[in-house]
C-alpha cells in the first residue's frame, strides 16, 4: 500500500511538524498520530515527491521514528519508501534504486552493517546515512571499511537528517569540474565521479569521493581537520575529527601503494605526489 503524504493533508495536521526538538521530544505526540494508526508492520509509507529530488529509502523498525524522518524528507521535497525490516529494505534498496539510504544499526532479520556490505560487496555505491543508537554502533559504523558516508547518533534532529541527506546530495549534483585531476598515477574525474590508479576504476564512496577530490585540488596544500569536514561532509562540529580521520583512513586502503595523502601532524592532511 502505498499512502501520499502532501502539505495540508489532515492527517499531517496533526503531527507537530513544526516541533525543532529531537526524535525522542516528537516520539510522544507521533504516537497518538493518526498516520501511525495506518502504519502496520509490513506496510509501506511512501511520501508525495513534490519536486522531483529523488527517492530516499529509510530501514527503521521504530514507527515513531521513522514517521518523523519520513514527514520530514517529504516536506523537503523527497519521495520517501520506508522499510521497517532489514531483509526487506536490502530487497527494496536494490529494487527501488533510492538517491540515498537512512539506515538504522539495529534491525529486524538483518542489521544495517550487514545491509551496507551486502551493498558494497554488490557494487552499490548508494550514499547511505547510517542511524545509530549507541556509542558501540557509532563504533562499528567507523571502524569498518563499510563505505558509510555519514551518521546521526539518535536522539537528532530531524532536520539534521534533511540537512545530511541534502548534503550528500548537493555534493553529487554539484557543478562538474572539467578537468580531472591528476596525481602520480591517480586520476580523479569529477564529471564522472570515478577514480582510477593506473587506468583502473577504484570503487568510492560519495564521500571518500569528495574527500579525495578536495585534498587533490590543491596538492601540498595542508587542510586541517575542520576545513575538510566543512567542505566535505558540510558541517563543523561533528565527532570531532575523527570522522575525517577514518575516512582518510579508507580512502588509503583503497589506493593502496598510490596513496597520495600524508598526515601532518597537529594540523591535518596534505596530498602530494
Ligand atoms: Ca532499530
Amino acid at each position: 500500500m502505498s499512502f501520499a503524504l502532501a502539505a495540508g493533508d489532515d492527517d499531517i495536521a496533526t503531527i507537530p511538524i513544526a516541533c525543532s526538538g529531537s526524535v525522542s521530544e516528537m516520539f510522544g505526540p507521533c504516537k497518538g498520530s493518526p498516520i501511525l494508526t495506518i502504519c502496520e508492520p509490513g506496510m509501506h509509507l511512501n511520501g508525495a515527491m513534490t519536486e522531483g529530488r529523488g527517492l530516499v529509502l529509510i530501514v527503521e523498525d521504530e514507527p515513531a521514528i521513522a514517521d518523523v524522518q519520513r514527514l520530514y524528507l517529504s516536506e523537503a521535497g523527497y519521495g520517501v519508501h520506508v522499510e521497517r525490516d532489514g531483509a526487506a529494505g536490502l530487497a527494496s534498496i536494490r529494487s527501488l534504486r533510492p538517491v540515498a539510504v537512512v539506515l538504522d544499526v539495529g534491525l529486524p532479520s538483518m542489521d544495517g552493517i550487514a545491509i551496507c556490505r551486502a551493498l558494497r560487496e554488490s557494487g552499490d555505491w548508494t550514499p547511505i546515512i547510517f542511524v545509530t543508537a549507541r556509542d558501540d554502533e557509532v563504533d562499528r559504523v567507523l571502524g569498518l571499511e563499510l563505505g558509510a558516508d555519514d551518521y546521526l547518533t539518535k536522539p537528532f534532529s530531524p532536520r539534521e537528517l534533511v540537512a545530511r541527506v541534502r548534503g550528500i546530495l548537493r555534493r553529487q549534483d554539484g557543478p562538474p569540474s572539467p578537468r580531472p585531476l591528476m596525481l602520480g598515477p591517480i586520476v580523479l574525474d569529477p564529471g564522472r565521479r570515478r577514480v582510477s590508479v593506473d587506468s583502473a576504476d577504484v570503487a568510492f564512496t560519495s564521500t571518500e569521493f569528495d574527500l579525495l577530490a578536495k585534498l587533490m585540488s590543491a596538492p601540498g596544500q595542508v587542510f586541517s581537520r575542520e576545513q575538510l569536514l566543512s567542505s566535505v561532509w558540510g558541517h563543523v562540529d561533528y565527532g570531532g575529527g575523527r570522522t575525517v580521520d577514518v575516512h582518510v583512513a579508507q580512502v588509503r586502503a583503497k589506493l593502496g601503494e598510490a596513496n597520495p595523502i600524508r598526515t601532518v601532524r597537529g594540523v591535518g592532511y596534505t596530498a602530494e605526489s
